[in-house]
């Protein structure tokens, strides 16, 4: 059973797998977590990237993970918050869930998540928390032995230990 797990940090020095950045649709690099990501991975991942079409909001699509420990870099595109209204919480739902997909069709056993969607893209952390926990949660009956949620900042940490304990 897998085990759902918090840390505080920097998701390009994890061991785990596979890692997950908060990528856009163009996946085109970008700053944030995709820029370090990018950085640390080398140019290989963004030659792979740009062999896709784009991606659409809510997707996934998977490369190597160039310099990185990991395996896999799997560039889930996020929504941009509008407000809620436009179907944000779905397509935040989708996007991990494509990810943990994309992990299970690869053979991982640990997987890596940023608070996608919750920096420039202005997603409200106390809101994409329980969502992107309870994809998690969905997904510990699986053959992932760890989801790790990598949180850069301590208030970023607190929302989705907030999250764990009302799910
Ligand atoms: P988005 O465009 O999906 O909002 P951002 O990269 O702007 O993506 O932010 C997503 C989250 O990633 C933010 O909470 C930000 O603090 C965090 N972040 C930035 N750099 C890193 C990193 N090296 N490791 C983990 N999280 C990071």
């Amino acid at each position: 059973m897998a085990k759902t797990i918090l840390t505080q940090g920097d998701i390009t020095t994890q061991r785990v797998d596979a890692i997950v950045n908060a990528a856009n649709e163009g996946l085109l690099g970008g700053g944030g977590v995709d820029g370090a990501i990018h950085r640390s991975a080398g140019p290989s991942v963004m030659q792979e990237c740009q062999a896709f079409d784009g991606c659409e909001t809510g997707d996934a699509v998977a490369t190597s993970a160039g310099d990185l420990f990991a395996d896999h870099i799997f560039h889930a595109v996020g929504p941009v918050w509008l407000g809620g209204l436009e179907g944000e919480e779905a397509a935040l739902v989708r996007c991990h869930t494509r990810a943990i997909d994309l992990a299970l069709e690869r053979g991982c056993r640990s997987i890596a998540f940023p608070a996608i969607s919750c920096g420039v893209y202005g997603f409200p952390i106390n809101r994409a928390a329980p969502l992107a926990l309870s994809v998690a949660r969905s997904a510990e009956r699986s053959a992932l032995d760890e989801i790790r949620f990598v949180l850069f900042s301590e208030p970023d940490y607190f929302a989705f230990a907030r999250g764990l304990d009302s799910l």
